[in-house]
């Protein structure tokens, strides 16, 4: 692919897909590539570089130097789904390293790591990950391979301080990831931070369209732990498929666009609701009054996210519960729906999903704000909120 102006702004190389035009063609979009297998040379060689599409296939390169330039760093990859690149990551590490992840967390994720991960070997201590001191307190030099930071985290969208977590771990000899699919590189780098990896569900805010399943890994140097990763991306398969990456180049042309109007959108909802009677509490980074705000403000540029929790009041703890339930049972314009970060606004009442085990506070209700005239989103709440 050609190489684009270094000195383009990330939302230029967003929207013009790296810039790139087909050198054979002069097509200004990037060509799928939906070959699984590609010709030998005659002496056995594969001198394009490319072998089998659970290696590699040239249409991942489109995403993943968008991805590497939008994070700011050396090398990219991307994967079958989020989780997929999630746990490709832990298991580069070794049976008895020892990892520190959230208590508050992507649940799948810490599904995983709270049972498989334990079974596989790996030693997980959970934190609250905003507490320094018990960051601190909890990292074991040499045997601490990876702190595992999600910000803004689920569903409470607490904000982890990236430098501050890293110094620690670095100090420890221990690897900095961070799930920054809620924040995504519009709004956040962490590598500018300090982080050694960045991973995003691109099934969220990247792709943004509710019809792709895809994952991402940026690192921040090309060392021996990221060719162990790129090595077992396709021992495990976790490869997408052509289409889907096609997609997600596609998707990725509209991030900045969609994102800044999600994280302004969410802003005004929060606003309203914050003094709402019906409302116990809205937890949103970007309201002054949020414990992380000023960690947010510092970490974050161009707002806060799309991502905001109303809890919803009640006399009782069930009492409140069954407001949420309501609630979410009466909104129109808001699809009862998992996940996040695409155009169509989606409200979920977490606690309900997740089952008894869970953390989530249960009159919460999460909302993924989409690109919809907020004004209509606020009346469809006010209306299911009677
Ligand atoms: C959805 C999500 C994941 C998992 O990604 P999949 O693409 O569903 O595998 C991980 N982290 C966060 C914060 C997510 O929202």
């Amino acid at each position: 692919m050609k190489q684009p102006k270094a000195d383009w702004m990330p939302a230029t190389l967003a929207a013009q897909a790296m810039g790139s035009v087909d050198a054979t063609t002069r097509a200004i979009i990037p060509p799928i590539h939906p070959a699984t297998t590609f010709q030998r040379d005659s002496d056995n060689q594969y001198r394009s570089g490319w072998s089998y599409t659970r290696y590699d296939n040239p249409t991942y390169q489109a995403a993943e130097e968008l991805m590497t330039r939008l994070e700011g760093g050396a090398d990219s990859m991307i994967f079958s789904s989020g989780m997929a690149a999630a746990v490709c990551t832990f298991t580069g590490l070794k049976p008895g390293d020892h990892v520190i992840v959230p208590q508050l967390m992507y649940w799948a994720l810490r599904n995983w790591l709270t049972g498989p991960a334990l079974d596989w070997g790996l030693e997980v201590t959970l934190v609250d990950m905003t507490d320094l001191a018990a960051v601190d307190a909890a990292l074991q030099p040499n045997k601490t391979k990876l702190v595992w930071i999600e910000t803004p985290a689920n569903p409470l969208w607490r904000i982890t301080d990236i430098a501050a977590v890293a110094k620690l771990a670095h100090e420890a000899g221990a690897r900095v990831a961070v799930d920054s699919t809620c924040a995504t590189p519009v709004l956040s780098r962490p590598i500018e931070h300090g982080a050694d990896l960045v991973m995003h569900s691109a099934t969220k805010y990247l792709n943004g369209h509710s019809d792709v399943l895809a994952g991402s890994l940026t690192t921040a140097r090309c060392d021996g732990f990221w060719e162990k990763l790129k090595n077992l991306r396709p021992q495990i398969g976790g490869v997408p498929g052509p289409f889907e990456a096609w997609l997600l180049q596609r998707g990725m042309r509209t991030l900045f666009l969609r994102v800044r109007q999600a994280s302004q959108s969410a802003a005004q909802i929060a606003a309203h609701f914050a003094e709402h009677p019906a409302i116990a509490e809205v937890l949103y980074p970007g309201l002054p009054d949020h414990p992380d705000h000023a960690i947010a403000r510092r970490q974050m540029q161009g707002g806060f996210g799309g991502m905001l929790s109303l809890r919803l009041a009640g006399s009782s703890a069930e009492g409140g519960m069954k407001a949420a339930v309501d609630c979410a049972a009466r909104v129109k314009l808001w699809k009862r729906a998992t996940s996040l970060g695409g155009v169509e606004s989606l409200i979920e009442h977490r606690a309900s999903i997740e089952g008894p085990q869970s953390p989530v506070p249960r009159d919460l209700l999460r909302l993924s704000v989409g690109i919809e005239d907020p004004d209509d989103l606020i009346a469809d709440l006010e209306a299911a909120l009677v």
